[in-house]
């Protein structure tokens, strides 16, 4: 069992149904063949959420529709994220996970009727389109570099604009599409299919755990009524904000539970394995490297916990989310690389899940604000600081 404390007692109770489920029912499904470089197939979602709504584990951090404190989501998250598979199955995977959290803050009751309620019951997933193809100098690292357009027309909008790495986009139901609207931004609730919006193609990435893959696709005068605003006009970078500090936080959440599950697999690996006359645990080595992965294991659990904690007491930790995104990412680099390291050869074949967990946090570094944009801003911050201290 992980550890927790400081939590409430319906969170820890989730979180320990949330780990039973995945322990035992999930991680068998690790090797099934419709696990796709692409993500999971519709299929394999289907039944493994299935199961979940069998058990009671779908969307285990808002029951009722009511979201946990961010405390007691990092326990449930941590729990989902032991098997890569499990935060689809359960529905508390990236781009849904964050969605959910959005719609719940923004939309309207009759956009959380229509789009919220079926993506709470994991009937449906959804897809969060902001970045562009950098071979254009569309929006990255920098959203204020936004391309794609939204014109009024009358009562309606009218999107035009080119989208890639929209992860989900390819199966989804859903899409919130942020375009310029004069000087600010506007996110837009999208019925997907929609004939005017169409993917180009799917690129092959490292990654491989979320299901529809992370499509570019063409958006070509998509008409829109002025129901499908999310939240107000010209409030798209607020409301980004507003998304992108817990899902920042989720992220470090689910990929915290699976390098704690990677450690497990090196762990039995190093007491079953021999070399020169002795379990590989015993080579200094091989035990540092072991209880490295344990004191960053500690010290990212403490951060999220830090950073949940921030959240919880109403601020949006901006730059908390930040400090434990660049932290945690980075470490879980680290330890899924030590992991693969341990376990020698084995550890770079797909027979583990530790391959795949060292290739999904590479990835981890790059999404949510590569690690260099979040230090920059955090720099920009401490000028600010310093720069008052001073004049004072
Ligand atoms: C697996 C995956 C899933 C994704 N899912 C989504 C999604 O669902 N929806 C979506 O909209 N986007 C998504 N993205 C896109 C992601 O948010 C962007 O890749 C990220 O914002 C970086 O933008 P970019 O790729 O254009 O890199 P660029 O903007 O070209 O930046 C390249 C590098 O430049 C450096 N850099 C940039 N700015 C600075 C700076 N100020 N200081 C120092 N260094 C800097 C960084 O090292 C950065 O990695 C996803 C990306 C990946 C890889």
């Amino acid at each position: 069992m992980m550890s927790h404390d400081s939590v409430s007692t319906q969170g820890q109770s989730i979180g320990a149904r949330v780990e039973r489920f995945v322990r035992d029912t999930i991680i068998p499904f690790e090797r099934d063949p419709r696990w796709t470089s692409h993500g999971p197939s519709l299929d394999l979602v289907a039944e493994t959420r299935a199961l979940a709504r069998n058990a009671g584990v779908m969307t285990p951090h808002m029951p009722a529709g009511q979201h946990l404190s961010h405390r007691d989501t990092a326990l449930v998250l941590r729990a989902a994220g032991l098997s890569p598979l499990g935060p689809v199955a359960v529905n508390v995977a990236a781009p849904d996970e964050g969605n959910m959290f959005l719609l719940s803050k923004v939309a309207s009751p009759e956009q959380q009727a229509r789009f919220l309620q079926p993506l709470l019951e994991g009937r449906v997933r959804s897809t969060f389109m902001m970045t562009e193809p950098a071979a254009e100098n569309g929006a990255g690292s920098d959203p204020s570099m936004l391309m794609t357009v939204a014109e009024p027309d009358g009562d309606q909008w009218i999107i035009n604009g080119r989208k890639c790495f929209s992860t989900g986009l390819d199966g989804a139901s859903v899409a919130i599409v942020m375009a310029k609207t004069g000087v600010g931004a506007t996110m837009f609730l999208v019925d997907l299919p929609h004939p005017a919006m169409c993917i180009e193609r799917v690129p092959h990435t490292l990654d491989s755990s979320m299901p529809g893959g992370h499509p570019t696709s063409r958006i070509e005068n998509l008409r829109l009524d002025r129901e499908a605003v999310l939240g107000e006009v010209g409030k798209g970078f607020k409301y980004a904000q507003v998304r992108l500090s817990p899902a920042r936080l989720t992220h470090c959440m689910r990929w915290l539970g699976a390098c704690t599950r990677a450690q497990e697999i090196a762990s039995e690996y190093a007491v079953k394995r021999q070399a020169f006359g002795r379990m590989l645990i015993d080579h200094e080595g091989v035990g540092y490297m072991l209880a490295d992965n344990r004191i960053e294991l500690k010290q990212s659990e403490l951060l999220i916990d830090w950073c949940a904690g921030v959240l919880d007491a109403g601020s949006l930790a901006t730059m908390e989310s930040s400090i434990a995104k660049v932290a945690v990412s980075e470490a879980l680099f680290r330890i899924a690389d030590r992991c693969v390291q341990t376990m020698g050869g084995t550890g770079v074949t797909r027979d583990t899940i530790v391959e795949q967990v060292f290739r999904e946090v590479r990835a981890f570094r790059i999404y949510d604000g590569p690690t260099e944009v979040h230090k920059w801003s955090l720099a920009k911050h401490i000028k600010r600081e310093t720069l008052a201290r001073l004049a004072t």
